[in-house]
C-alpha cells in the first residue's frame, strides 16, 4: 500500500513499533517498499513544490496557495523565502492539536487538507484522530 497526503500514517506505524518508511514491523517487503515512501518530515512546501502549467508556484500540488509566478520569481527565491513555504516548514507554528503534537516533526498533518477545510494551511489536520500526549490511538483503526 502506498499513502499519499496521508503523513498522520507514519505516527500509526511508529506507534507499532515500525519504521514509517517501510512499514509496519514485521513486514517482509519493507525493504522494498522504502523506496516509494516520502522521507521523515517531507510535506506540503517541505521537500515539495508544485509548478503548474502557467507559472503559478505553489507549495504542492494540493495545496492552492499562489506563492509567486516563474519566469518573473525565482522558484528557489520562492522555496526559501516566501513567508508561507517559512511557515510551512516550521512545525512549531502549526496551530491547534498538531502544534502541540510530539509527532509533528515527522508527520505534520496534510497542510493542504488543513487549508483546504479551515482555510489556514498551519490548522489542526481535519483527517487526523490522534490526540497528542496520547500513546494510543482513538479510533478502530
Ligand atoms: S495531530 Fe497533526 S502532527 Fe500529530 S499525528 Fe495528527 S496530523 Fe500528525
Amino acid at each position: 500500500m502506498k499513502t499519499t497526503e496521508a503523513p498522520h500514517y507514519r505516527r500509526y506505524v511508529l506507534e507499532r513499533g515500525g519504521d514509517p518508511l517501510a512499514g509496519p514491523k514485521g513486514a517482509a517487503d519493507g525493504a522494498i517498499r522504502r523506496g516509494h515512501r516520502a522521507p521523515l518530515g517531507v510535506g506540503d512546501g517541505k521537500g515539495v513544490m508544485f509548478v503548474g502549467h502557467i507559472g503559478q508556484i505553489y507549495p504542492a500540488g494540493f495545496l492552492p496557495l499562489s506563492c509567486g509566478r516563474f519566469p518573473n520569481d525565482s522558484v528557489v527565491d520562492v522555496y526559501q523565502n516566501h513567508p508561507t513555504f517559512r511557515a510551512l516548514r516550521d512545525p512549531d507554528r502549526f496551530k491547534g492539536r498538531c502544534g502541540v503534537c510530539e509527532y509533528r516533526y515527522v508527520c505534520g498533518g496534510s497542510r493542504a487538507r488543513a487549508y483546504a477545510v479551515t482555510g489556514d494551511p498551519l490548522e489542526t489536520e481535519p483527517d487526523c484522530v490522534y490526540m497528542p500526549g496520547r500513546k494510543t490511538v482513538i479510533s478502530g483503526q
